[in-house]
């Protein structure tokens, strides 16, 4: 059950969680027009800090570029409305998800005479794919599903629409037994998770879909590249066969909820060992660092929440 924090920010202030409302002609609910992030903050020894929230911020204005949807609030205002949601909830750990929607007003389709507001919570959240997943992995399975087309609805938007696909492919997964699905696109070529990017192990080089695959860009992915080119790893952004899961010596998953996540099986088989690998246990250990101290954040990746 889902134990609310005190406060939500919602069209420009902070309020009681309970008062951001909606009334149900709001756009979004019939037509799936939201753009949104999800953003980690982490306990640190600098105080509870931000993974990465500019580049979060940032993606969530892309996506709402390519829906021409007119965020009625600066980068900077959303930025502070992070801090503010996490520091008035007296959060140390925290996930945040803003959102920016088509509100009430036209019911047609085309949104043009329908406000866009804008909400950003914060709240604690657990390893989305459960506590055990980042050390024991996750069992999975090739969705049924294809992710979405090129050119029919992008996949480089975080959209809520976006999240249809994504509901038919993990409740299908978890109906079979399996914590997650990984759908390939419409040429067959691996694509990603419900909710997670994927990465292949072979040979100590790391593969993973590149943007073509009609994947999200995600946050995680950018940073285990980066992180995992800085040990000196290979990294290659390619297309990929179903069959190079079934043949991989390691994979795993990544994602602001899901973190860094081992796949111990694809469709009954086991991946490798059959058991966390080395080299993402590595990775792993380079990411969480990054939290705890052991990894240098060379890069700012992480930003303390004001404290004034
Ligand atoms: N793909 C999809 C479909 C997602 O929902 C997410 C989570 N935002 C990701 C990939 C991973 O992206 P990120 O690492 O930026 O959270």
């Amino acid at each position: 059950t889902f134990n609310p924090p005190e406060n939500i920010w919602f069209n420009g202030e902070l309020m009681p969680w309970q008062n951001a409302q909606v009334h149900v002609l709001t756009h979004a609910l019939h037509y799936g027009s939201s753009v949104f992030e999800g953003i980690r903050c982490y306990q640190t020894h600098n105080g509870p800090s931000f993974f990465r929230l500019r580049e979060h911020i940032e993606r969530l204005y892309l996506s709402a570029k390519i829906y021409r949807m007119q965020i009625p609030y600066s980068f900077n205002e959303l930025v502070s409305a992070c801090h503010e949601v996490v520091k008035s909830n007296l959060l140390e750990n925290a996930y945040l998800r803003p959102v920016a929607f088509f509100g009430y007003g036209s019911i047609g389709v085309n949104p043009k005479h329908n406000p866009v507001e804008v909400s950003v919570a914060a709240f604690p959240w657990d390893s989305y794919l459960g506590n055990d997943s980042i050390e024991q992995g996750v069992d999975v399975c090739i969705s049924s599903w294809n992710r979405v087309a090129p050119n029919t609805i992008p996949a480089a938007a975080k959209a809520g629409g976006n999240y249809l696909s994504s509901q038919l492919i993990v409740e299908e997964a978890t109906r079979k037994g399996y914590i997650e699905g990984i759908a390939l696109d419409v040429n067959g070529y691996i694509s990603e998770g419900s909710g997670e990017n994927v990465f292949v192990v072979k040979n100590n080089t790391l593969y993973t879909p590149p943007f073509t695959a009609s994947i999200l860009p995600g946050i995680t992915r950018d940073t285990i590249m980066q992180l995992a080119r800085g040990l000196g790893y290979d990294v290659q952004e390619q297309n990929m066969t179903r069959e190079a899961l079934y043949l991989a010596d390691e994979a795993f998953m990544t994602g602001t909820a899901a973190e860094v996540v081992p796949i111990k099986s694809v469709d009954d088989m086991p991946v490798g060992s059959g058991s966390r690998g080395p080299v993402t246990q590595q990775l792993q250990e380079a990411f969480f660092g990054l939290f705890n101290g052991t990894t240098q954040d060379e890069q700012g990746w992480l930003e303390p929440v004001t404290t004034v």
